[in-house]
C-alpha cells in the first residue's frame, strides 16, 4: 500500500497513546504498518485518511445495517441532539426511550415479551438477562437454580460474567479462574444427560440462535432451536437468546428466533440496534418473570442493576430512526434479494477454488474457510486469514478474519455491484 511521505497525527497519538481491542500492539506499533484511519463513511463505503476509498465488508464489525450516515438516521440524532444529549434514566423518563421499548415490544407481538430492559452494548445485554435469571429464581422460591447451561464454542461478549458464558478458550481461558462456573455443552443429548438439568439445578440456558458468529459462522442444525425451547418448556427452564449479532434482519427475519417460532424468555438485543450508530442495547423479557420482581418496596424484589448511560436519549433516537428505515425501504426484501445474489457471487468466485475449502452463509452473513491446496487447514502461525483480510484492503475491501475463515456480513444498503466486488476482492487477495 501506498505510504505518505510523514506518518499523520492520527498515527503518531496512536502508536503513542492508544490500546485497540483484540489486537497484539507490539505489531500494530510497528512503524513498517500504520493503522488504516478512517475519517468518513457514506452507505456502504468508509474513506481512509489515504484518500482511498474501502467496502465496510463486515459492517463495522457486525454492527451497521443500513449503511453510514444515513440522513434519517444523521437527522434524528441531530434533533435529539438540540433537545437533550443524556438525561439519566434513574428516577426520570423520556420519550425516545419509552418509543423504542414500545416499537420493540410491537415487532415481536404478539408474544409474551413485553419488556424491555436498556443498557449499552452486547455484553452487558447478556449480563442483565443473567442477573434477572437468576434473581427470578430466587424471587420465585426456587433458589437452588444456579447454574447457568452454555454451549461450546459461543461467544457472549468480553465482560467476566458474559465471558464466563463464552466457549471460546483462546479469548477466556486465562480469566477462567475469576468467572462463574457454567455447564458447557456441545449438543441438545448433552444437555438432556446432565445431572444438574435433570435435578432441576439449571436457571438458564443461553444461546446464539441459528448460527454461532464468532466460532467462524457455524450454523445450528435446522430445527435445534425449536427443540431447546421444547426441553426447556419441559424443564421449566430458562431460555436466553443472544441475538446481538443475528438481530435486525442478518439472518433474513427481523429476529433470527422467528424462523423456528421461538420465543424466549430473555431476548438480548444490541449491535444493529441503533443502526450501528450509537451503543446501546436492550434486553426484552416477559411478564412472568417482570411480575416476580413486583412488591412492596420492603419486599426487597427490586432488580438492583444499571449504568450511567442506560437508556442514552441520542441512541434511542438513532434506533426509531434504523426501525422507521426497514419499513420506509423495504429493508427485510433486500436483504432477501441480497442474500441471494451474496449465494450466487460467492459460488461463482469462491467456491470449488483451490484454496478454499467450506463456505457457510446466512442471510447476510457469510464465512468462508481458507485452507491449503490439499484442503488441510494451514497451520494457525501462518495466520492466512489475517493476512488475506489485510491483503483485501488493497482491493477496496475492509473485513476480518476469525481464525482462517474470511467473514462478509454486508451493510443491507449495499448495492448487488458492490457485494459482487466484496467477493471478489476476497478472490483477488487470495490469488496474491
Ligand atoms: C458482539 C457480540 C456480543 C458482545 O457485544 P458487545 O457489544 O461487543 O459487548 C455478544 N454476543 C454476540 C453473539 C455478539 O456477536
Amino acid at each position: 500500500m501506498s505510504r505518505p511521505e510523514r506518518d499523520s497525527a492520527a498515527v503518531v497519538w496512536d502508536r503513542a497513546h492508544c490500546w485497540h481491542p483484540f489486537t497484539p500492539m507490539e505489531e500494530w506499533t510497528d512503524p513498517g504498518h500504520p493503522p488504516l484511519v478512517i475519517v468518513s463513511g457514506r452507505g456502504a463505503i468508509l474513506r481512509g485518511e489515504d484518500g482511498r476509498e474501502y467496502l465496510d465488508g463486515n459492517s463495522s464489525i457486525w454492527t451497521n445495517l443500513h449503511g453510514h450516515a444515513h440522513p434519517k438516521i444523521n437527522a434524528a440524532i441531530v434533533e435529539q441532539l438540540e433537545r437533550v444529549a443524556h438525561v439519566s434514566y434513574l428516577g426520570t423518563a423520556h420519550e425516545p426511550a419509552a418509543k423504542l421499548a414500545r416499537r420493540l415490544v410491537e415487532l415481536l407481538a404478539p408474544g409474551p415479551l413485553e419488556r424491555v430492559f436498556f443498557s449499552d452494548n452486547g455484553s452487558t445485554a447478556i449480563e442483565v438477562a443473567v442477573k434477572m435469571c437468576a434473581q427470578y429464581w430466587q424471587l420465585v422460591g426456587q433458589p437452588e437454580r444456579t447454574w447457568f447451561v452454555a454451549f461450546d464454542q459461543a461467544y457472549h461478549g468480553d465482560t467476566t460474567g458474559a465471558a464466563s458464558l463464552g466457549g471460546v478458550p483462546l479469548f477466556h481461558h486465562r480469566f477462567a479462574q475469576w468467572q462463574f462456573p457454567i455447564l458447557r455443552v456441545k449438543t441438545l443429548e448433552e444437555l438432556g444427560g446432565l445431572e444438574e438439568w435433570r435435578g432441576g439445578k439449571v436457571a438458564g440456558v443461553v444461546i446464539e440462535p441459528l448460527v454461532q458468529g464468532v466460532n467462524r459462522v457455524h450454523l445450528w442444525p435446522k430445527g435445534m432451536l425449536g427443540e431447546l425451547r421444547r426441553l426447556c418448556d419441559e424443564r421449566e427452564v430458562c431460555l436466553i437468546l443472544d441475538e446481538v449479532m443475528t438481530g435486525f434482519g442478518r439472518t433474513g427475519t427481523m429476529f433470527a428466533c422467528e424462523q423456528e417460532g421461538v420465543v424466549p424468555d430473555f431476548l438480548c438485543l444490541a449491535k444493529g440496534l441503533t443502526g450501528g450508530y450509537l451503543p446501546l442495547a436492550a434486553t426484552l423479557t416477559t411478564r412472568r418473570i417482570y411480575e416476580a420482581f413486583l412488591g412492596p418496596v420492603e419486599a426487597m424484589r427490586t432488580f438492583f442493576y444499571g449504568h450511567s448511560y442506560t437508556a442514552n436519549p441520542l441512541g434511542c433516537a438513532a434506533a426509531l430512526a434504523s426501525l422507521e428505515i426497514f419499513q420506509e425501504e423495504k429493508v427485510l426484501g433486500r436483504i432477501g434479494e441480497l442474500s441471494g445474489h451474496l449465494r450466487v457471487e460467492l459460488a461463482r468466485v469462491l467456491r470449488g477454488r483451490a484454496g478454499v475449502g467450506d463456505i457457510r452463509q446466512i442471510g447476510l452473513i457469510a464465512g468462508i474457510d481458507l485452507v491449503r491446496a490439499d484442503g488441510s487447514p494451514w497451520p494457525a502461525r501462518e495466520r492466512v486469514g489475517f493476512w488475506t483480510c489485510q491483503r483485501a484492503r488493497e482491493f477496496g475491501l475492509l473485513t476480518r478474519n476469525i481464525g482462517d475463515t474470511v467473514l462478509l456480513m454486508p451493510p443491507y444498503c449495499s448495492t448487488p455491484e458492490q457485494v459482487t466486488r466484496m467477493v471478489e476482492a476476497v478472490g483477488w487477495a487470495l490469488r496474491s
